[in-house]
């Protein structure tokens, strides 16, 4: 039972492994948009295992690929070489925006990330990196070293001293938040300063974890500008953002912007671990060294991730994201809740930003408050934000409608109990 479950949590997990919820749901089963737990509730799933099951969950066409590619081969390791790996580098290079047509294949985003900073390091032969503050790029230790957010760093573990961070830019002038001028400003001073030792920035094309961040129009490209002309690399993380999640293929492309080198993962194996970096043909020339992911694009994950790219496309889920995501913000702004600071993201990744009307609670916990009835009334929301104040609407692409309507009658209520 749940009591159970909870006690061998405490006795066997490390306290660092991370849960939402005072009272997680114990889930036991999923199918496309829906989960459910030991009791047989239904739960709509607004948060996709933090944006991986764009798909949906289990499903059939997808799991039926997989398993046949058990039954013949699991795993080789690259050490020898299978179909594929290469059939999914040469889709990927179709899929990639300009010339990234060399694909390196790892399990996890914080292994792509950690490939993609070494490589820019190998190819520039300089040694620093750019970041933004309220950036996420993973748990490894270069990773963490480029991360903007405070809680997901072990600061005193850190061994690079030469990682320079920009103020994020937003469109809100609120005070914690850089304008874009200021930003471009901080970027242009340590680009002067520091730019001959500078190998790579890099960041998130739209901030997930940092609190659903989309930069101003016109950030980007100015960012690469100045990028290239101190000779430093960019390297754009995807790894929420990727296989349609905002309303296009990338996120980079709402910004008409191609990256040196572009990172993915979550989405690709649709819950089949697989990541990536890919980049020029000249990029890629210095990564030269025999370098190797033990499971990196094995015959499961790359088969899956070929059968992923086809069903995005069977079924036009780019265009259903942007769509569906155009009414559900429209949707939440009609909400029209005092306890609504902002809604802000693009496609299926939209934020909703919660503050308190008195002092009596954190808005924090108010969010933590929403997101406990939330799941009550059978629809499990993300939540992220420097101050964990923000619901995240990151739904399987797959989701209907009717869902999303009948989520917003949920929120309605639960925002308006929350009022008084
Ligand atoms: N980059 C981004 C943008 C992420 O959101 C995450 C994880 N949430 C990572 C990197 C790290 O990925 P992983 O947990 O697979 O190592």
């Amino acid at each position: 039972g749940p009591k159970k479950i909870l006690e061998k949590r405490q006795t066997f997990l490390m306290p660092a492994t991370a849960h939402f919820y005072r009272q997680p749901p114990q889930i036991v089963s999923g199918s496309m948009q829906y989960l459910y737990d030991q009791t047989g509730k239904q739960y709509v799933d607004f948060f996709a295992g933090v944006s991986v099951m764009n798909c949906g969950h289990s499903n059939p066409e997808i799991f039926a690929t997989a398993q046949k590619q058990l039954t013949s081969l699991q795993h080789t390791s690259t050490i020898y070489l299978t179909q594929p790996i290469v059939d999914l580098a040469e889709k990927l290079a179709e899929l990639l925006p300009g010339e990234l047509k060399k694909t390196f294949f790892c399990v996890t985003g914080s292994e792509a990330n950690e490939g993609a900073l070494s490589l820019a390091r190998l190819y520039t032969k300089k040694k620093g990196f750019i970041a933004l503050s309220g950036g996420l790029h993973g748990r490894t230790h270069l990773a963490m070293s480029v991360t903007g957010i405070p809680m997901w760093r072990l600061d005193d573990q850190l061994v690079d001293d030469q990682i320079y961070f920009v103020d994020r830019p937003h469109n809100l002038e609120i005070a914690e938040i850089a304008s874009m001028a200021t930003s471009l400003a901080q970027l242009e001073q340590t680009l002067e300063e520091h730019g001959e030792n500078i190998a790579a920035m890099i960041l998130e094309p739209i901030q997930g974890n940092g609190g659903i961040i989309r930069y101003p129009k016109g950030f980007l490209k100015r960012v690469h500008q100045l990028l290239k002309e101190h000779n430093v690399l960019l390297i754009v993380d995807e790894v929420q953002t990727g296989y349609g999640r905002t309303g296009k293929f990338f996120a980079v492309e709402h910004e008409g912007v191609t990256p040196d080198i572009l990172v993915t993962a979550k989405a690709l194996g649709n819950g089949i671990p697989i990541s990536t970096f890919s980049t020029t043909d000249q990029i890629a020339t210095a990564f030269n060294r025999p370098s190797a992911s033990t499971f990196g694009a094995n015959p499961v994950a790359a088969e899956t991730a070929l059968r992923v790219l086809d069903y995005i496309a069977k079924h036009d889920l780019v265009q259903r994201a942007y769509q569906l995501g155009q009414y559900l913000k429209g949707a939440l702004w009609s909400i029209n809740s005092p306890l609504i600071k902002d809604i802000r993201g693009i496609g299926l990744m939209l934020g909703v930003e919660i503050q308190a009307l008195n002092t009596k609670i954190s808005a924090a916990d108010l969010t933590d408050d929403i997101l406990e009835e939330m799941k009550v009334r059978g629809f499990l929301i993300g939540k992220n934000g420097l101050d964990r104040n923000v619901l995240a609407f990151q739904p399987p692409l797959v989701i209907e409608r009717e869902d999303i309507d009948q989520m917003l009658a949920a929120l309605t209520k639960v925002l308006a109990s929350k009022e008084a």
